[in-house]
C-alpha cells in the first residue's frame, strides 16, 4: 500500500500525539543508565525498547530522539566509542542490516530519500557516545542534511506505534 505523506501526517496526528509528559522526555529528561544503548541492548526496564531486530553483533531499533518518521538507528552490540574501534565483521554486519532497513523502508513507506550517517566525536553533534549509524528517511518540502544533522527538531509522533509497524514490516521482508 502506497501511503502518502498527507495520508502519514493525518494517520500520525490521529493515532500519535505526544503527551506533555513524553515530549519532555523526547527533549533530553532520559534514563538514569551509563550507556542508553548498552541498555536498549541489555533490555533494562528503565530504557524503552524499540528495538526492531538484532543479530548477534548489532541492534536495530527505532531512534528515542526521531528527526524525522521511521528514523532508525543501528549500534554493535559492543560498547565503542569509535568507528575505527569496529571490526569487519561488526562493519559488514551493520551494512546487512542497512540495506534491509532501506528496503524496508523504501517497500513499504515509498520512502524516495534519505540520509545516513555518524555523528563521532565531541564536536559532531552526537549526544550519544556509543556508536550508532542514523538512517533517517527524506520527504518532500522539509528542511536540509544540516538540519536534519543539528539536532534541532524533534518529530512528534508515538515511538511505540512506529516500533509495531516497522517490526512487522521487518518480518515481511526477506
Ligand atoms: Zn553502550
Amino acid at each position: 500500500m502506497k501511503v502518502t505523506m498527507a495520508q502519514f501526517e493525518e494517520h500520525s496526528h490521529r493515532k500519535n500525539l505526544f503527551s506533555v509528559s513524553k515530549l519532555k522526555y523526547a527533549k533530553g529528561d532520559r534514563p538514569a543508565v551509563d550507556c542508553i544503548l548498552c541498555g536498549v541492548r541489555d533490555k533494562e526496564e528503565i530504557v524503552p525498547n524499540l528495538s526492531i531486530a538484532s543479530t548477534e553483533l548489532s541492534v536495530v531499533s527505532v531512534n528515542l530522539y526521531p528527526y524525522n518518521p521511521g528514523h532508525i538507528i543501528i549500534f554493535p552490540k559492543r560498547h565503542i566509542l569509535s568507528y575505527t574501534e569496529l571490526t569487519e565483521e561488526e562493519a559488514l554486519d551493520i551494512h546487512r542490516l542497512t540495506v534491509k532497513t532501506l528496503k524496508v523502508l523504501e517497500r513499504q513507506w515509498k520512502v524516495q530519500g534519505f540520509n545516513l550517517g555518524y555523528n563521532l566525536g565531541k564536536n559532531s553533534g552526537g549526544s550519544i557516545p556509543h556508536i550508532h549509524e542514523h538512517i533517517v528517511p527524506r520527504f518532500p518540502n522539509e528542511a536540509g542534511f544540516l538540519d536534519v544533522f543539528a539536532n534541532t527538531r524533534v518529530v512528534i509522533y508515538e515511538p511505540y506505534a512506529m516500533l509495531e509497524e516497522l517490526k512487522k514490516f521487518w518480518d515481511m521482508e526477506v
